[in-house]
């Protein structure tokens, strides 16, 4: 695991699968945790790695509703887990789906995990909203269209901007099913000033982002957004990020157009 320091109060800790983020915040002798580590490893050492860095964690925060982003409660079990009023509706509706991809995960990679995951009844936060935190809030901000669900988290104080699955340096926009391209180019819409506000951006998947390089990305996946509407598969890729995984969900994102 990798973790670096964003601010006194907020560190980035990186998993070797997919490059998925995990961010702690920290006020005063409250903090959350946001999102999660994937590897058993990884999940195992991060409550030991937080104390030492001395980042309480209080509770746990996701930004959306996929499994790679709901494991904290391996490490932290019995902490709450707080999300959009989005993320919850879509947890109620679909029970068991992020335990049953889990498995389908760790069978494909033999990995072996000490428990089940066991995901609690989410407590829903009001989005757009805020979320206090020892001295400070936390800022809310819709953030739908990679799923149905989903928001993006400013840590004001510290200029950090969580984005959740959007603006990734390693993944083009990805259109799951129940996302929606609409909805993904409004919260590209929404995210631009958030992004020429904050001093770094943490993608879901990837290396932090300062300002400016999240804001090259937020302008190529919008470009990539609209061509993908008008051309279909014929539209062009954001720049170095064609490979062939990516041209896979290029595929789905097409299939995903017609609805
Ligand atoms: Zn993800």
């Amino acid at each position: 695991v990798r973790a670096i320091g964003l601010h006194g109060d907020v560190v980035v800790i990186t998993s070797q699968v997919w490059q998925t983020t995990c961010v702690a915040v920290r006020s005063g002798d409250e903090g959350f945790v946001i999102d999660s580590p994937v590897l058993p490893e990884e999940l195992e050492v991060l409550p030991a790695m937080l104390e030492q860095a001395q980042f309480p964690v209080s509770a746990l925060l996701a930004t959306h509703g996929d499994w790679d982003h709901l494991l904290g409660r391996s490490a932290f079990p019995e902490l709450s887990l707080g999300v959009a009023e989005s993320t919850a509706t879509r947890l109620a509706r679909e029970p068991g789906a992020a335990q049953r991809e889990l498995r389908d995960f760790d069978d494909e990679w033999h990995i072996v995990r000490p428990r089940p995951l066991s995901i609690p009844t989410p407590q829903a936060l009001p989005v757009p909203g805020k979320c206090g935190i020892g001295q400070h809030d936390l800022e809310l901000h819709p953030a739908e269209g990679h799923t149905v669900d989903g928001m993006a988290i400013v840590v004001p104080w510290a200029q950090v901007l969580v984005v959740g699955d959007y603006l990734s340096p390693v993944e083009i926009p990805m259109i799951s099913p129940g996302g929606s391209i609409d909805a993904y180019a409004a919260t590209l819409e929404r995210l631009e000033p958030l992004v020429s506000d904050a001093r770094m951006v943490v993608p879901g998947h990837g290396a932090v982002q300062p300002r400016d390089q999240a804001l090259a990305i937020l302008e190529a996946d919008r470009a990539y957004l609209e061509d993908l509407r008008q051309r279909g598969a014929e539209a062009e890729l954001p720049e170095g990020r064609r490979s062939p995984s990516q041209q896979r969900v290029h595929a789905e994102n097409v299939e995903r157009l017609d609805g």
